[in-house]
């Protein structure tokens, strides 16, 4: 039994400048913003998480400004005096006190195992299960809706030896101008990256007929959520017809969600992501009931800054099995960073950081300087009655 003790609790929004517009089916995003958690032990140890969404509520209803919130008001009391190492127990106690909000508590459950592994001096994938990898191939977003852009950028990406795959955020152009776009870019990086796409749900099973194969042809490998995410007996249609991997998403955030996709044969592979899954832990439930199940898995990400990027290494390595790789590329589009040491992308791989825990130290000037909260830009916010 552990003898430590959670004192306190504490959630910080950060505001992070991105680097270029990222062009989503629902929004365009300009920053991106995350809630940092501190959870300080009575002996000392911080454990840090981080929550965050891809700019704004679009995707799952939450918002960093209902992330910090719900966990202020809701899952911080639960929390406070609790044993970090009964992390089954109280996650159980806020699921039994708080109904979705995937996202907070998987803010939480990262600075719980963050405490679990720098209490007992380890990396936290020592703790899953230890790293089958060191480091991950990982997909940028193409998401500015410019394919000449789009190809000069992926330029940039190659020569640097950052990335050499692209995912091509698709849903925000009419479909037709889209698939053109999408195989303009395909086919002007042929044979030196892979390319993907994701409509994030907007396409019904009509486009899907047309655009899928069309996509293949360009040299497209991959299509991603291409259907609303109720919708898996249109997607386990499109995975039996086409000639072209189909990734779901949105559909698989929970184990009873992946359920249903191995019993359909909906997908050929999933997008595991901690956020939406309300932790690693359950993560890696859903991974184990895909890999049973014949589904592959692929490393998903919310643009998650170098925080929330390192605590997804941290099950990504522990992996066996990611045919396509995975995504964690939020450290490259924003401007700046609040880690000490933020993400490295070497031989077009994220590097696995070393240390303790999710193995990050907080830069605290850099923190002062993006928190909301900071005195200087209170006093700027004007009150709406
Ligand atoms: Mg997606």
């Amino acid at each position: 039994m552990s003898k430590l003790t959670i004192k306190s609790v504490e959630t910080i929004i950060v505001d992070l400048p991105m680097r270029r517009l990222q062009r989503f089916s629902a929004t365009d995003a300009k920053s991106q913003s995350v809630v940092l958690v501190r959870i300080l032990t009575g002996d000392g140890i911080e454990g840090i998480g981080e929550a965050c969404t891809p700019s704004g509520p679009w995707w799952g209803g939450e918002s960093v400004e209902s992330i910090k919130l719900m966990i202020d008001s809701y899952i911080a009391p639960f929390i406070v005096g609790a044993d970090p190492f009964s992390i089954s127990d109280l996650m159980a106690t806020v699921d039994r006190a708080v109904f979705g909000n995937a996202f907070a508590k998987a803010g939480i459950e990262m600075a719980l195992l963050d405490i679990q592994g720098k209490s007992v001096g380890l990396p936290l994938h020592d703790l899953l299960g230890g790293a089958v990898r060191r480091s991950l191939p990982c997909s940028w977003p193409l998401a500015t809706g410019d394919a000449d852009k789009e190809i000069e950028e992926a330029e940039m990406m190659l020569e640097a030896g950052r990335h050499n795959i692209f995912k091509m955020k698709m849903g925000a152009l009419p479909p037709e101008e889209d698939v053109r776009r999408a195989c303009r870019v395909a086919e002007g990086l042929s044979a030196k990256a892979s390319v993907r796409v994701d409509p994030n749900e907007e396409w019904d099973e009509t486009t899907a007929k047309w655009a899928a194969p069309r996509l293949a042809d360009a040299g497209v490998v991959l299509i991603e959520q291409p259907f609303p995410r109720w919708n898996l007996d249109a997607c386990a249609r499109l995975t039996k017809r086409s000639n072209i991997a189909i990734m779901i998403d949105e559909g698989a955030c929970t184990p009873h969600d992946m359920i249903k996709i191995v019993e359909k044969r909906a997908a050929d592979l999933v997008s595991l992501k901690v956020m939406k899954s309300a932790g690693i832990l359950n993560s890696k439930r859903i991974a184990d009931i895909a890999t049973a199940g014949g589904i592959e898995l692929y490393m998903g990400t919310f643009l998650e800054c170098s925080i929330g990027t390192a605590a997804n290494m941290q099950l990504a390595v522990t992996l066996p099995h990611l045919p396509y790789g995975g995504e964690l590329s939020g450290p490259g589009l924003v401007a700046d960073d609040i880690a000490e040491e933020p993400a490295r992308y070497e031989d077009f791989e994220l590097q696995l950081a070393p240390g303790e825990g999710i193995g990050v130290r907080i830069d605290e000037d850099k923190l002062n300087h993006f928190r909301r909260d900071r005195t200087d830009k209170i006093h700027s916010i004007k009150t709406v009655a």
